[in-house]
């Protein structure tokens, strides 16, 4: 059963809750309106698969060892959408024409949108008009749901998928997916300093 100090490393991306077969872990929000785990202990039937998927427990990434010259020979580019639409993204709609591209091919996307009330979710959706919902940056912890057991079952089906998040939320995708054929799978990580925290916005949203 996942265990550690979650209000000091949990980025709250969703992946245990996602994997857990009995649904014994729903996200909750912490005194700051961030999103943890909490586990039903009375159902949770200690199969471990929560801890097998947390990008925390699993991704051992030592930053120290990290130089200016790992980036030697790695290429940039800078890119801008010549679409009428690129004025509603947040730097230059690159994300928006991928999201584009992979529903005209027939596949889906998963992003970041503003639900009824005014909260960051991600969903996923095969539809023009959701992406445009999609479009520019939410600044505020968004819940990814249930959207990573939707994006397995995609993928499974040979359908391509796109999934765009800050890269904590990849790193768990991408840790909850595992062994998965992953061929059909874009992960688009935004560049992102950290999210700040759901309770500021929701006193916002009262004002
Ligand atoms: C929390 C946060 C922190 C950021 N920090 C920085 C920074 O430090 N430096 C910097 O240069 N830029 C930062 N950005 C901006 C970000 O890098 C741009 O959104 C990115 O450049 C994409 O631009 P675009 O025009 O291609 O995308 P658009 O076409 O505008 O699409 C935006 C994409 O971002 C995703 N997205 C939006 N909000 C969220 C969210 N809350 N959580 C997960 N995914 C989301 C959507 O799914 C969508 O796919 C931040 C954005 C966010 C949401």
């Amino acid at each position: 059963m996942i265990s550690f100090n979650f209000n000091e490393h949990c980025c709250g991306c969703g992946s245990c809750k996602n994997s857990c077969p009995v649904n014994a872990i729903t996200m909750k929000a912490d005194t700051e309106g961030f999103l943890m785990p909490e586990i039903n202990k009375e159902i949770c039937i200690n199969c471990e698969k929560c801890d097998k998927v947390c990008p925390y427990e699993n991704t051992k990434v030592d930053i120290k060892k990290f130089s200016l010259s790992d980036f030697d020979n790695k290429k940039a580019y800078l890119y801008y959408s010549s679409r009428p639409e690129r004025k509603d993204s947040a730097s230059g709609g690159l994300v928006y024409d991928l999201s584009h591209r992979i529903v005209d091919n027939g596949g889906f996307v998963c992003g970041c949108v503003w639900d009824k009330e005014m909260r960051a979710c991600h969903i996923v959706s095969n539809k023009l008009e959701d992406l445009r919902r999609m479009q520019s940056s939410k600044y505020v912890q968004s819940d990814t749901k249930l959207c990573f057991v939707e994006i397995k079952k995609l993928l499974k089906e040979k359908k391509e998928v796109m999934f765009c998040g800050t890269p904590c939320q990849t790193a768990g995708l991408h840790q909850f997916l595992g062994k998965s054929d992953i061929s059909k799978l874009i992960s688009v990580c935004l560049i992102c300093h950290g999210v700040p925290s759901p309770l500021v916005w929701e006193n916002i949203k009262r004002q």
